[in-house]
């Protein structure tokens, strides 16, 4: 079949399903089909490549030309992006079609896609449960078939969790792998997108189109780019895997652990060793990413102030009434929350006692890290303390909130590449097991996540 009739199903798809998923902010019928349309003259003409023609869908904080990039708020409900993100001209070049925008958390500040300004999305496996966040849309549309493939991105855990709660494979590269331009940014040194799919062979073939050194990002890499699809067999004879004893104390859900434990087994049926390791500085990577994360974005969202572009209040007195006013409109509950705690942060007098002492702390959680992998090929353990939670269960308690990324944010801390992937189910609700590797260990991940599914 052609990518006009894959597109054209996608699309109905989304027409009549996604009112039960509100995975979508945008969906770009009209482009959709003329890039499918250009994708198939392309394979008659045998300039096709291993992704031309296949549908995918974009979280809604990647710059798209002509369309509306909200990043999940209020401020930019009215920007039509001038510019692609590279990303996107990754997308595009490799022939890919776009079917729209996914749902997020507001600035991607959230772990349950409640904070969006156009309503939370849903868990396609449990419609009363959260599809997790902040790239909450992106899972819930993958799980629910409205599209192959997303991207997200990952700051303290957005691709892993929601893959983990939507039973998908979630693939958050090393930081820089992927270039951060026209990615709208929360926390610069944090941030990092990647694919979420339904395999790990899906997942390479989004990695091999997105990774790359660009001219437009300072803090993208440049190291050599693998074929993520080429190593996907390889045996896993005499891997090691360290299982931080931190990772599985007592408070871990016990049929997480059980789960964990199982998929631990079949690695080990395998070819793999298990060796238990110590990551001791983990209870301080959510206060440390607490301070970090919010000291970035309250620095990075000063940009929106209803001057260039986005929100503006209707009829300002002065400058500082505009400002006031946009900001206050402009920006949800969590945002605003997250400004509030990085100004003070940064401010005189209390920089030293929050941020500086957060960024001490970062090394030391690295160094936990480069320790670990000095001894091990791979580290696993939980993507998630629990299974998908109920829509509203965690709304109240932002600390309760913060929690749920315990096992994920280290990872961006130290900068390293992480993935979540399907290990069985509780109470009806999806498990993930995280695999972490070393700087620019992605093609051994995928390798690894391949060979159990
Ligand atoms: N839940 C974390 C936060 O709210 C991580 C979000 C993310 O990775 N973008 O900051």
């Amino acid at each position: 079949f052609s990518s006009v009739e894959l597109t054209q199903a996608y699309l109905d798809r989304i027409e009549s399903q996604d009112s039960k998923y509100n995975s979508y902010i945008t969906v770009t019928p009209e482009l959709a089909l003329e890039q499918a349309a250009a994708a198939d003259t392309a394979r008659q003409s045998g300039n096709a490549g291993p992704m031309t023609g296949i549908p995918v869908a974009h979280k809604d904080i990647f710059c798209t030309q002509g369309v509306r990039t909200s990043a999940g708020s209020k401020m930019l409900d009215n920007f039509i992006s001038p510019y692609d993100a590279t990303v996107i001209q990754k997308f595009n070049a490799a022939g890919c079609v776009s079917l729209g925008k996914t749902n997020m958390d507001e600035f991607a500040m959230g772990s349950s896609n409640e904070s969006s300004f156009y309503g939370a999305a849903r868990n396609p496996w449990h419609t009363d449960h959260v599809p997790g966040g902040s790239s909450g849309g992106s899972a819930a549309a993958v799980a629910a078939d409205l599209a192959p493939a997303a991207t997200g991105t990952d700051t303290g855990g957005s691709i892993r969790q929601p893959s983990a709660f939507c039973n998908l494979t979630g693939l958050k590269p090393t930081y820089g792998r992927v270039s951060r331009f026209g990615m709208i940014a929360y926390a610069s040194s944090l941030d990092q997108g990647g694919p979420m799919a339904k395999t790990a062979q899906d997942a390479a073939m989004m990695l091999n189109v997105m990774a790359g050194v660009d001219p437009m990002d300072s803090t993208s890499a440049d190291h050599p780019v693998a074929d993520y699809t080429a190593n996907l067999e390889q045996p896993l004879s005499g891997l090691k895997i360290g299982l931080p004893k931190e990772f599985f104390s007592d408070s871990l859900n016990p049929e997480i652990a059980a789960l964990i434990q199982g998929a631990v087994k079949e690695y080990e049926a395998l070819g793999a060793t298990v060796k238990e390791i110590s990551l001791p500085n983990t209870a301080l990577s959510v206060p440390a990413y607490y301070i970090i994360a919010p000291a970035e974005a309250s620095s990075n969202l000063s940009r929106f102030d209803g001057v260039r572009y986005g929100h503006r209040c209707d009829e300002p007195k002065d400058l500082e009434d505009m400002y006031k006013r946009t900001r206050g409109e402009g920006f949800g509950t969590e945002v605003k929350r997250r400004i509030m705690v990085g100004t003070y942060a940064l401010s005189e007098g209390f920089y030293d006692a929050y941020y500086k002492k957060a960024q001490q702390i970062r090394r030391l959680i690295q160094q936990d890290f480069v320790r670990a992998l000095s001894e091990v090929d791979v580290i696993m353990g939980p993507t998630t303390p629990s299974p998908a939670f109920r829509l509203g269960e965690k709304t109240s308690d932002p600390v309760e909130m913060y929690m749920e990324d315990i096992f994920t944010l280290s990872l961006n801390l130290a900068g390293l590449p992480g993935m979540s992937i399907p290990c069985g189910f509780s109470n009806g609700l999806p498990v993930g097991l995280q695999i972490i590797g070393n700087y620019f260990a992605e093609e051994k991940l995928l390798n690894v996540a391949h060979k159990y599914q």
